[in-house]
């Protein structure tokens, strides 16, 4: 089956109308389908409102800006590590072998890219049969002192470096829409669309998706990043919201629903 690595988005385990509140009851059901579904994989979790809130109140955001800050980074920390437990002791319960790696301890970024990452425990306990579990975290930065890592940043980073054979985007809609799906109820799903076509994409999805706020364009971003590393991944943004779709996408089921990243 090959290496999949599979980002779970903030959206999907959190609520992100509301500060810290999880999805817990839908823990064990994505646990679930995971374990059926996948073989080998890394799990990359966004942090949604658990990282977001904190990030934003203590401006952590800017960098390291002085020793007064320090605290409120380590508490962040703490807080989004909460989920963190939460998430993997249900991947545990339903038979993962998941094991938590901490960005913050692996990655030195440079501008918030991601500059150097110890790869071998990752490379090494994925090959006894582990499921390394990231999420998104405040890493050291050469040029801002340290900086906030995303979970699709670090998805992307792990797949192209590994060469994975499928990176997945598991979100709360069904892939790109036309328009934000949330907001508008004529948005059409897109089979697939090609990073060489972003202006098309963008006459076809108006400003609301070229805005920078909309975490859609942030994970095309993210991926073009890496796109002479991604030619031989294949790369899809799904929802896990109902359990069944990622089981149908892996199947090669025709009623999967996904939007297809093609690089060329
Ligand atoms: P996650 O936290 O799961 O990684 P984001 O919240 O960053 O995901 O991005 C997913 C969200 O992007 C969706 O919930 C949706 O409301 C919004 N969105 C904005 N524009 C679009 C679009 N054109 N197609 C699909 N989703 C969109």
């Amino acid at each position: 089956m090959g290496l999949s690595v599979i980002k779970l988005g903030g959206s999907l385990l959190t609520d992100k109308s509301k500060p810290y509140t999880m999805r817990k009851e839908k823990f064990r059901e994505i646990a679930r389908e995971l374990k059926e579904s996948m073989d080998e994989m890394i799990i990359v979790h966004g942090v949604g409102s658990y990282g977001h809130p904190p990030v934003k109140e203590y401006k952590l955001y800017r960098g390291y800006t002085g020793k007064e800050n320090l605290l409120n980074l380590a508490k962040t920390q703490s807080i989004v590590f909460e989920l963190r437990l939460e998430f993997v002791r249900a991947l545990q319960e339903e038979g993962i072998n998941a094991m938590i790696f901490l960005p913050s301890s692996q990655i030195v970024a440079e501008g918030m890219k991601i500059k150097k990452i110890c790869i071998e425990p990752i490379k090494r306990f994925l090959e006894m049969g582990m499921t390394p579990v990231f999420g998104g975290d405040i890493v050291v930065d050469t040029k801002m002192g340290y900086s906030v890592c995303s979970g699709d940043l670090i998805a992307a980073h792990l797949a192209s470096e590994l060469n994975a054979e499928r990176l997945i985007f598991a979100t709360d809609v069904d892939g790109i829409y036309t328009k934000d799906p949330k907001k508008d109820k004529n948005a059409k799903l897109l089979k697939e669309i090609n990073l060489e076509n972003m202006d098309e994409l963008a006459k076809l999805t108006g400003s609301a998706f070229t805005d920078v706020t909309s975490g859609m364009y942030g994970k095309i971003e993210t991926i073009r990043k890496y796109k002479n590393d991604l030619k031989n991944t294949e790369i899809v943004i799904l929802s896990m919201l109902k359990e069944g779709n990622l089981k149908a996408y892996m199947r090669n089921m025709k009623d999967a629903k996904y939007t297809k990243i093609k690089i060329k």
